[in-house]
């Protein structure tokens, strides 16, 4: 149970993750959550900071698609921003946005990794694909009705992961 929950990674921001060890690790593309991870819950302002890691990212190569359960308008518009592809309306943790993601992309889920702020949608969706996946700590207290409720248990899970080792650089 704890196992499908479980990150490959976790950091506390996006600007964390470190795209070279990716790299070395054979992973080449990355499918990113938006509210939380990308941008705050329903805003569209990018910040300096994860514009600069998007381009560093591209920069390196990777291919980049956006995954999210949002509505079609805002998820078009920052994608578009950026200049990355996207599925919105996504169902995650369902396996279709995943999927649909690699098609965008043109590559397979063993090179593939998940980046987003839930668990239960997130890294649940990825490790049922088999893709790799990163947990980052959301980047704002406001979000969906739905998803504070599961913030309670996702946090007791991330407790749970934190004193079995699993993950270790959470601040
Ligand atoms: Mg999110």
């Amino acid at each position: 149970m704890l196992q499908a929950l479980c990150p490959d990674e976790a950091h506390s921001r996006l600007v964390d993750i470190d795209l070279e060890g990716l790299l070395q690790k054979g992973i080449r593309a990355l499918i990113l959550d938006l509210d939380n991870t990308l941008v705050k819950w329903h805003e569209a302002e990018v910040s300096a900071e994860v514009d600069h890691w998007v381009d560093q990212a591209k920069a390196r190569g990777f291919k980049l698609c956006i995954a999210s359960n949002a509505l079609p308008e805002r998820v078009k518009l920052i994608a578009g921003r950026l200049g990355i592809p996207y599925v919105s309306g996504a169902l995650k943790p369902r396996r279709t946005p995943f999927r649909k993601a690699l098609m965008r992309m043109d590559v397979v889920s063993q090179e593939t990794a998940v980046v987003g702020d839930q668990i239960f949608t997130d890294v649940l969706g990825g490790n049922r694909l088999g893709l790799y996946t990163i947990l980052t700590r959301p980047l704002s207290r406001k979000e969906f009705p739905t998803t504070r409720m599961l913030r309670g248990l996702e946090n007791w899970v991330i407790r749970k992961l934190i004193q079995e080792g699993y993950i270790s650089n959470w601040r």
